[in-house]
């Protein structure tokens, strides 16, 4: 079995991930994949997921091998900063060409390897695989092992070609990718009994800077995060962590897992949206740590800081609470921030219409009805024409989403705010939550609104072009 099929089989025999679990040997192996509708959006490939995942780590040189258009539509597609280097924005790709197909892209490979490290010499250079070199068998994992051993620099390669899967999975192989060649290979300076890892968080916004100041505080340091605002020596140092925190869902739960098998750190699930949530997960922090060997007393410091900001957000939310209470929100989104927002959005005192699970797992499922209720409207697939219907409909007062759906709201004339990646609002921590809140108001209390809804004057006693359009529409019971 090729190294690639091994860690893709590896990765779909993830003892952590219960969707994987709850399959047949037979269906493990057909993967994840989903065949997609014709017209259907596509979400993003295997290497796309992969690239999501580590290009927040900042001082790395991220090298595309394949076409440039793999390049093309992976660059920057997330918001994550850094406080460093700004090397992770530079786009490289080995641009393969007819004739590297034919003759094969190693040797092409190689010299964009040394052309990096002769201009940027990065601490480390990560070679993404894509679907074209792996259809011609080029071996990236022997070329970066001799440009490894050539350059002085470790050359990573990470085993991702587009066609093995979703974005899901992509996620999940740069996590075996960091596991085999990155994690374990450097060893910290110093180490405290307050060390922790936070794995998944990719510090979209600015996000990480909205808790670390408040671990900062506590005299809890943050090892490694993988991968924001991350340097490469920090995430392969990370192995000497005492405990850590998982938090987008299940996007490196191999990661987790793998680490606590094989340096007993502990790891929980959390999130950092939401009031509430923010508050159980430097619970759970302390409570790991204390049990890994920090004083006992970091827990009442704790307790004392959650006291203090606890007190101050609500504060600042109370003006918003009287202004949004009943407000009713249709949640498009997926993973971690299907149940996670909807906590935050209820401590605003919105109602919840319904929330998309169309990406979530079990887990975030039984999250959903433990914050909603048993009778929590979860939506599986919901097609642009039902969220159009239930926005103009007046069933929503304002749609939270990605950028992919944003265009059915403002058809419908409705607010609606971008709640995904792409985002430039960083929401996280407590700050984060007041930040949300004032956003939703802004967006829902926009005039522009009752402008856009108002016929123009020379149309003002014609049907609009929406009723028109409601009217000629096959009903969705009929789709
Ligand atoms: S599916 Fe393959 S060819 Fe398309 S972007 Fe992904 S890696 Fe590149």
């Amino acid at each position: 079995m090729s190294s690639l099929n091994q860690t893709v089989q590896d990765v779909f025999n993830e003892p952590g991930c219960d969707k994987n679990q709850a399959k047949s040997e037979k269906e493990r192996k057909k993967g994840c994949t989903k065949q997609l509708q014709p017209g259907g959006a596509a979400g993003g490939c295997a290497f796309d997921g992969a690239k999501i995942a580590l290009q927040p780590i900042t001082d790395v040189a991220h090298l595309v091998h394949g076409p440039i258009a793999c390049e093309g539509s992976s660059w920057d597609n997330r918001g994550a900063k850094s406080s460093g280097s700004m090397l992770y924005r530079t786009g490289f790709t080995t641009d393969m060409n007819e004739n590297d197909i034919v003759f094969g892209g190693e040797k092409r490979l190689f010299k964009a390897m040394r052309e990096i490290k002769a201009k940027y010499d990065p601490p480390a250079i990560f070679v993404y695989q894509t679907c074209v070199p792996a259809m011609i068998g080029d071996d990236i994992e022997a070329v970066c092992k001799a440009a490894s051993a050539k350059l002085g620099t470790p050359c990573i390669p990470i085993l991702s070609p587009g066609f093995v899967g979703p974005k899901n999975l992509g996620n999940k192989l740069a996590g075996e990718a960091l596991l085999k060649h990155v994690i374990g290979t450097v060893e910290p300076e110093q180490t405290t009994p307050y060390d922790i890892n936070i794995i998944g968080e990719y510090n979209l916004a600015g996000e990480l800077w909205q808790v670390k100041p408040l671990l900062d505080e506590l005299g809890i340091r943050i090892l490694s995060c993988i991968s924001g605002d991350a340097r490469y020596r920090e995430v392969a140092w990370s192995h000497r962590a005492r405990a850590a925190m998982m938090v987008c869902s299940k996007a490196m739960i191999n990661v987790a897992r793998k680490m606590e098998e094989r340096y007993a750190i502990p790891f929980f699930e959390g999130s950092f949206y939401g009031i509430g949530d923010m508050s159980d997960s430097l619970r759970q922090i302390a409570r790991l740590l204390i049990e890994r060997g920090a004083d006992p007393e970091l827990s009442d410091r704790t307790e004392a800081v959650i006291a203090r900001e606890e007190a101050r957000a609500w504060a600042a939310i109370e003006p918003y609470r009287r202004r949004l209470g009943g407000k009713r929100v249709l949640l498009i989104t997926g993973g971690v921030k299907s149940w996670s927002v909807v906590s935050a959005l209820q401590e605003a005192g919105m109602e919840v219409v319904g929330t998309s699970v169309k990406k979530s797992t079990d887990e975030d499922k039984d999250k959903i009805k433990e914050i909603m209720g048993a009778d929590a409207h979860m939506i599986d697939d919901m097609p642009p024409r039902e969220m159009y219907r239930m926005l103009k409909g007046s069933e929503a007062d304002i749609m939270l989403s990605g950028g992919r759906s944003q265009f059915v709201a403002l058809k419908a004339t409705m607010p609606w705010m971008d709640i995904n990646q792409e985002r430039h609002e960083a929401f996280a921590g407590y700050h984060g939550m007041v930040a949300m809140v004032r956003e939703i108001d802004r967006t829902l209390s926009n005039p522009m609104w009752e402008q856009v809804r108002a016929p123009a004057p020379w149309d003002e006693d014609a049907p609009d072009w929406q009723s028109l359009a409601l009217a000629e529409a096959p009903s969705s019971e009929a789709a």
